[in-house]
């Protein structure tokens, strides 16, 4: 067909799998294994669907950005949400990554940033993770039209020390650098105090790991409100309305809850720490993770294999038939009682 030339053709991200199937152990899109904090649910069970007949309300304008601004000691100025940080994410590149150099990123990484640039036309270069899976910030040195990467870096679940994070950010004060922190609050350091000193810093975060709201789609970016301003101009010349009102109240009981969420995070932190012991004690060798999953090789049994088995036992964990990574699986941390099905399985494979 001759309208064909003229489409935008684009190889879409493949998210992990959603089985709708009752009873599966599913342990493969980094979810939290844990319900949403109290106050979430009594909030749903309060809203009045008589205030879905407005539109909602500016984001930035909500109790929603002023709990975050109060629990990151931020302005609300500082302050971006949208949609997760998948909305978030795609409103930066096409706001920020405007250069003709390309924007940098690891080639082990989120998969879903060169999909990004790829559907908004940007220029990109990926820079390799060491041997080690890390990423070297000498790497980042050269010209480019921006960088983004992760901190903890999925899906290898290895955070970077603040100091090399900064390095990095210093060296390319001539462009934005975006640090996806997604995966921050399971033990790593977050550069959210780096923005009061460095103009071109954005942090992002989501509601969809350790606030355990994936299905609600909350993200948000943290910076000067500079870069907010600019991203809040593209994002009112795409859509005005992408925060629905239910997000907007539920998100806030989410940040209140400070207590319930830190229990949440240790305990999660905790069934990680066995899970090394387990996972080591049955031949899998795995980088440290600082991450709600480990990224986990087995010294003698396919990482394809012991995926399609776990399957077998209505188990799910994530497998990526990609160059450098093919023989490694990356297992959310779920509760300890999916955890032991997952080494009672286990031992029936490797
Ligand atoms: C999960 C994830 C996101 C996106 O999460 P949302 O649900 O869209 O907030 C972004 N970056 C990384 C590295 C992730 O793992």
């Amino acid at each position: 067909m001759k309208w064909e030339e003229n489409v935008r053709k684009v190889v879409p991200y493949t998210p992990g799998e959603q089985p709708q199937k009752a009873g599966i152990i599913k342990l493969n899109t980094n979810e939290n294994p844990y319900a949403p904090a109290p106050g979430v649910a009594r909030a749903m069970a309060e809203l009045d669907a008589e205030r879905l007949r407005l539109y909602p309300a500016f984001p930035e304008k909500t109790d929603l950005a002023k709990a975050l601004a109060a629990h990151y000691h931020i302005g609300t100025d500082q302050i971006f949400i949208g949609v997760g940080s998948d909305d978030v994410l795609s409103m930066i590149f096409m706001t920020f990554f405007q250069s003709d150099k390309p924007v940098f990123f690891p080639d082990i990484t989120y998969s879903f940033y060169d999909v990004w640039a790829d559907v908004y036309r940007i220029p990109y270069e990926t820079k390799a993770l060491d041997s080690d899976f890390l990423i070297r910030p000498e790497d980042y040195k050269q010209p480019n039209g921006g960088v983004i990467f992760p901190n903890p870096n999925a899906p290898t679940g290895e955070v970077m020390p603040l100091t090399m994070v900064e390095e990095i950010v210093k060296n390319n004060r001539d462009v934005v650098v975006v640090v996806d922190e997604a995966y921050i609050d399971f033990g790593g350091i977050s550069a959210l105090p780096l923005i009061e000193k460095y103009d071109n810093l954005l942090v992002v975060q989501t509601f969809s790991k350790s606030r355990s709201l994936a299905g609600m789609r909350i993200g948000y970016a943290m910076g000067q409100p500079q870069l907010i301003r600019y991203l809040n101009d593209v994002k009112y010349s795409v859509n005005s309305y992408t925060m629905n009102t239910t997000a907007l109240v539920l998100g806030v009981e989410a940040v209140l809850d400070e207590a319930y969420f830190e229990n949440c995070c240790k305990k999660i932190m905790e069934t990680r720490g066995r899970a090394e012991e387990e996972l080591a004690k049955r031949g899998f060798v795995f980088p440290k993770s600082c991450a709600n999953f480990i990224f986990a090789s087995h010294r003698s049994v396919p990482a394809r294999e012991i995926f399609e088995k776990l399957k077998q036992n209505d188990i799910y964990v994530r497998w990526w038939n990609k160059e450098r990574i093919e023989n490694y699986l990356r297992i959310t941390i779920g509760t300890d009682e999916q955890m032991e099905a997952l080494y009672r399985a286990l031992d029936q494979i490797v």
